[in-house]
């Protein structure tokens, strides 16, 4: 490899992955066994490239994303931040939770039905005084 197609690749990782950069297999949609054989292919030490896809590898990210989205899609875990753009794209990934309030969550914990009714809810205690507030 020269020094320009290594300043090539010093420039693709400062961009953003697209759907070009992902197997083909993950956006066809493919079992555990295949998504291993995903992350197995796309595997590379650090400070180098992906002999598969040649994405830099442990410069601004230690995997390829083809090796993220098919280890987040395995493990069923939301994807990594940097790979967001693609949820849409690649069946079975998912982004993370959007954090929600106490009182929503409560909401739809207290709306599941049971054998009995919920207990009214009371709101939680006013948080302590911070060290060295207390008074005698
Ligand atoms: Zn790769």
């Amino acid at each position: 490899m020269n020094r320009r197609q290594l300043t090539q690749v010093g420039a693709d990782a400062m961009r953003a992955p697209t759907v070009a950069d992902a197997d083909p297999r993950l956006l066809a949609g493919c079992g555990r066994i295949e998504l291993g054989r995903i992350m197995a292919e796309h595997d590379a030490p650090a400070g180098s490239w992906c002999q598969r896809c040649r994405w830099p590898v442990g410069g601004v990210h230690r995997v390829c994303p083809s090796r993220a989205l098919a280890r987040s899609i395995r493990d069923r875990r939301p994807v990594p931040g940097w790979l967001l753009q693609l949820v849409d794209e690649v069946p079975g990934a998912r982004a993370p939770a959007v954090p929600v309030s106490p009182q929503q969550r409560w909401a739809v914990e207290d709306a599941l039905p049971g054998l009995f009714d919920a207990p009214p809810r009371q709101d939680p205690p006013p948080a302590r005084p911070a060290q060295g507030g207390w008074s005698r």
